[in-house]
């Protein structure tokens, strides 16, 4: 077998598609099946990656802009041609529902078009003349990148990384998460194959993260991370910097809370909720983690929500009709079933759910769990303040808009927030007091290519997308001219 017939050849090392000397094997988290085996890279190939990198630097950041963001194009063409494979793929690997996956494939061809319009907008300036001359700011490639994915949205959070460091004319090395280097693989490998100079692209699939990303922070050359994750992890690599500082990029949890105003329309505000909430089975940094509903209408709200709720099915994400795939493993399980126990001892009502699903299917293994609504809920629960990460819905009654403003802020994180009503002064003044990154007002789905996407607080810093999104990648020289 050749090296490119070879599915567990999935390390990109300076234009060549590497086995490796281990492999990790890779599990559906609906059946537990193992669905592939991949290279399982070390310090030792990250270096040479790094090295490739920074010969790559100086040969990519030198080509017209317009060839930069014709590769991009490219890449994007060749996703959508592959919506079909890759969205099977993703689904075995994460067990998203088809249509989820299907999206988030078509996502990654929208943002590849975005970076490559940005890339050729990535402008300095001439300022007015000062007492001697003409000033000028200049943007320059960030230099090497380091792109940290997690399994959630293992598609989009690679394509947004690479997509605008590729733009600005930066290399990108890409650490995908341990549970889906797969689809990581086949997407890089479509990008790849638009044109890319050697080691402009590479991929490390490994399951030794803090060893690999240990040898490349370790390492000046490496002049930017990108890493989306969690809030401890994320934290860690800022504490890893030591005597080396580089720009980074961090995309972390959320704890979004969501409010509904009296006057919201409950219909509409309902059906946005549970899209908010359950897709992704809840996995999601921008998924719901706080309801907050006006006394006056919450009994009819839950009411309206369990009908919605009661329209979800949990299953294979092949099957027609599933809307909620597994959760990726075992430990997530026991975080929302610890969740739920937690909540329920403490007080909460489970209205609908509560426990861990069957489907009916003998081969479907994996962690399920029945999507589920808590009222009652307090703030002295874990659920109020931890990201659950599942698909669990916790209702909290509030008395008035100050009360549900001030208890949305009221935590470490900023990343999404969700407001439901239809006076338009109300609203306002909630997006104006919310202090997250992302605010959708009666959308339940607040993400757009067009969009700066970030938290803040300790949900991150720096923003992907937008025309935002490719400053992340670009540094800044001010040049003073005496004429
Ligand atoms: P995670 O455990 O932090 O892992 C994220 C990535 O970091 C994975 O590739 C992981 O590799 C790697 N990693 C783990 N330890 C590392 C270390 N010591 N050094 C370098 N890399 C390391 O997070 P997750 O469980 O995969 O993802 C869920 C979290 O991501 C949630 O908190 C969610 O809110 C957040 N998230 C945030 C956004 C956003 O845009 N703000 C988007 C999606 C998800 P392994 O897979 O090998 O462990």
């Amino acid at each position: 077998m050749n090296r490119l017939e070879d599915p567990s050849a999935t390390l990109l090392i300076d234009g060549e598609w590497l086995a490796g000397d281990s492999t990790f094997e890779v599990v559906n988290p609906a059946t537990l099946e193992v669905i592939g085996r991949v290279a399982d890279a070390g310090p030792g190939q990250a270096r040479t990656a790094l090295d490739a990198a920074a010969r790559a630097a100086g040969t990519w950041r030198s080509v017209d802009a317009e060839t930069r963001s014709g590769r991009l194009r490219a890449a994007a063409d060749a996703i959508r041609a592959e919506v079909e494979s890759l969205a099977t793929l993703l689904t075995a690997e994460n067990g998203k529902p088809l249509a989820e996956a299907r999206g988030e494939v078509l996502s990654c061809a929208r943002m590849l078009e975005w970076a490559a319009e940005e890339g050729r907008r990535a402008n300095g300036r001439v300022t007015p003349p000062g007492p001697n001359g003409p000033g000028l700011v200049v943007r320059a490639p960030v230099g090497p990148v380091l792109a940290i994915t997690p399994w959630n949205f293992p598609a989009t959070m690679v394509v947004r990384k690479v997509g605008l460091a590729l733009a600005a004319g930066s290399p990108v090395i890409v650490k995908p998460a341990e549970q889906t280097p797969m689809i990581a693989a086949a997407i890089i490998r479509l990008i790849n194959y638009t044109g890319l100079p050697a080691g402009v692209l590479q991929l490390l699939t490994t399951s030794r993260p803090a060893e690999v990303a240990g040898a490349l922070l370790a390492d000046a050359r490496l002049r930017k991370v990108s890493f989306t994750g969690s809030t401890e992890v994320g934290l860690g690599l800022v504490r890893a910097t030591g005597s080396q500082l580089r720009r980074m990029s961090l995309e972390l949890g959320g704890h979004a809370p969501a409010v509904v105003f009296a006057d919201a329309d409950l219909e509409t505000a309902a059906a946005g909720v549970v899209q908010a909430k359950f897709t992704n089975a809840g996995q999601s940094c921008v998924a719901i983690n706080r309801l907050y509903v006006h006394r006056g209408v919450h009994d009819e709200f839950v009411a309206q929500l369990v009908r919605k709720v009661a329209g979800l099915k949990v299953g294979h994400g092949t099957e027609p009709g599933v809307t909620i795939g597994p959760l990726i493993d075992s430990d997530a399980l026991a975080k929302v079933e610890k969740h739920v126990e937690d909540a329920i001892s403490r007080g909460a009502s489970v209205v609908t759910g509560g426990r861990r699903a069957t489907p009916d299917r003998p081969d479907l293994k994996g962690a399920f769990f029945q999507p589920t609504i808590l009222t009652g809920v307090d703030d002295s629960m874990l659920i109020s303040a931890e990201e659950t990460f599942g698909p669990v819905l916790p209702v909290f009654a509030v008395d008035d808009d100050e009360e549900a403003l001030a208890r949305a802020n009221a935590t470490e994180y900023g990343l999404a927030a969700y407001v439901f009503g239809t006076d338009f002064t109300r609203l306002w003044q909630a997006l104006d007091r919310l202090n997250f990154g992302v605010i959708g007002v009666n959308e339940p789905m607040p993400l757009r290519p067009e969009l700066p996407f970030g938290g803040m607080k300790n949900s991150g810093q720096e923003r992907e997308g937008g025309s935002e999104g490719i400053e992340a990648y670009l540094e800044t020289k001010a040049v003073a001219i005496r004429l």
